[in-house]
């Protein structure tokens, strides 16, 4: 074994890098994969193991998934699109990997850049779920597969993301926020807070678990770095651990995606048979095309020697029946305030008003939909919520200004604010939260549009403009 390693490194000395993702990935030429990592592939890959290899020593595969609040608009980024990944409906792979950060509609939301494997999670709901559903994404941070899922609930359903880790909360939130579907409530709670206060509550849960990350070997060096077998094993108990805390929120019949981004058995098949045995769920079996790769073994692999995306594995189940409890909510009043000022002219920035309910705490009025209205109070009352549908006014001071959430919502009346469209470097000054000057722009709140999308709002009060854009989000690289 030790043998082959040596020959498959020299091999790779003498690839060809002559790609545009060469000088972004420079670790790719110099890191060695785990010894431990590829004696441990070997039982999986018996006759592949070279290909599988180096495939892993490869650029990493680039894709965006589009917004369709989008729709219709000047997606410069569509240019470079090299063909759409062939199990979603709005996934598209790119040639090469473009400064996404110096694309203002990259932060209006327009589009997400994900791996093209974890698009595979459209497929599977497409094929096991009714879009009238409530979701939770237990494991959501950054987002890729809660904005995913959110496009597929679309206006009919309700998304609980939630992250246990503070410092990865904030930007699911954000990322959230951008996509502007408003169908989302996102959470900070342990797995098991969920099975405690919404016992048998979603028809599907999304356990997308923290894993030892082979997967992302060809993009993130410390996944190379971080890798051992007893990490592993790690990761298969906290996996498992997980599963079982949040089970009981899943209601009987519910649907259970379980993704990791790696390729081995432990936290893969030995996972899956856990769930079916010991939680008690059968196994879900999805259609695939044979052009697209995809590996059944128990589960779906997604090998990068295989398919055109990274390392990736889901398995699908239906929890088995078991007597059904109906949740008692119990609604906390003193955090829900009944009253909301200037309501009407809040709705007036709405363009479907009726289908929102709209709640006002001591700063911040936000519209979630009416038709969870008490669900979501429920939510709001007992887990640490982050944010819930979608923002539409703050106080600023003593003056109300509009949020900048409302800019980023699908159902924002645009027509509603005076426009201002921005170029490009006034859009990216804009984006750094740097002071901005509209000269014979009118007085008060505009929306500034790029390429006639919404970057957000600024409040223009003569000799310059109040930047609106929040301070977090903005852009820090100089690139
Ligand atoms: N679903 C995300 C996406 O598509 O963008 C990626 C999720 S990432 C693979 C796994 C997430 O699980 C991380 O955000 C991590 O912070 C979170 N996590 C770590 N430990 C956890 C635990 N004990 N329980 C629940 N989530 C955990």
């Amino acid at each position: 074994m030790r043998f082959f390693i040596t020959i498959f490194f020299c091999n790779f000395a003498a690839l060809n890098f002559d790609q545009p993702h060469q000088t972004q990935y420079p670790f790719l030429i110099e890191k060695m994969l785990p010894v431990d990592f590829i004696d441990s592939m070997t039982d999986v890959f018996p006759t592949e193991l070279d290909a599988f290899c180096r495939a892993l020593r490869e650029p990493p595969v680039v894709s965006i998934r589009l917004n369709d609040k989008c729709a219709g608009s000047d997606l410069e980024v569509m240019r470079d699109s090299d063909g759409r990944v062939p199990w979603t409906t709005d996934g598209y792979y790119l040639t090469h990997r473009p400064a996404f950060t110096l694309d203002p509609l990259l932060h209006a939301g327009c589009y997400y850049v994900q791996d093209a494997s974890s698009m595979f999670l459209e497929h599977v709901l497409r094929h096991n779920l009714q879009p009238q559903s409530v979701v939770l994404d237990l494991c959501a941070a950054p987002g890729g597969k809660a904005t995913l899922i959110s496009r597929f609930l679309g206006e009919q359903g309700l998304l609980v993301a939630n992250e246990v880790v503070r410092q990865r909360v904030f930007v699911l939130s954000e990322n959230i926020q951008k996509w502007g579907n408003g169908n989302t409530v996102v959470t900070h709670n342990q797995p098991a807070v969920f099975s405690s206060l919404l016992p048998y509550a979603f028809d599907c849960m999304v356990v997308d678990a923290p894993c030892s990350g082979e997967g992302m070997f060809r993009k993130d060096e410390k996944a190379v770095d971080e890798w051992s077998l007893d990490n592993v094993k790690m990761c298969q108990q906290r996996q498992k651990q997980i599963l079982t805390d949040a089970w009981g929120c899943l209601k009987p019949g519910g649907l259970l995606v379980y993704s990791t981004c790696t390729f081995n058995p432990l936290e893969n098949e030995q996972v899956a048979h856990f769930i079916a045995d010991e939680l008690g769920a059968e196994y879900v079996s999805v259609p695939i095309e044979p052009q697209w790769g995809i590996q059944e073994t128990y589960g779906y692999h997604f090998y990068p020697h295989k398919v055109r995306g990274e390392g990736l594995y889901m398995a699908v189940f239906r929890k088995r029946s078991v007597p059904f409890l109906s949740p008692k909510l119990k609604l906390d009043k003193r955090r829900i305030s009944g009253k909301v000022e200037q309501e009407s002219l809040l709705r007036s920035w709405l363009k479907n008003p009726d289908k929102w309910a709209i709640r006002q705490t001591e700063r911040f009025t936000n519209a979630y939909p009416a038709k969870f209205k008490e669900l979501i109070d429920y939510i709001s009352s007992c887990f640490t919520c982050i944010s819930v549908g979608f923002g539409l006014s703050e106080l600023r001071g003593r003056m109300p200004a509009p949020q900048h959430s409302l800019s980023m919502a699908k159902d924002f009346r645009q027509e509603m604010f005076k426009t201002v469209e921005l170029d490009l470097p006034t859009a990216l000054s804009y984006l750094r939260c740097e002071a901005i000057v509209l000269d014979q722009c009118p007085i008060g709140f505009l929306l500034l549009t790029y390429k006639n999308i919404p970057l957000g709002f600024t409040k223009n009060i003569g000799n310059h403009c109040n930047n609106l854009y929040p301070k977090e989000w903005r852009i820090r690289k100089a690139e």
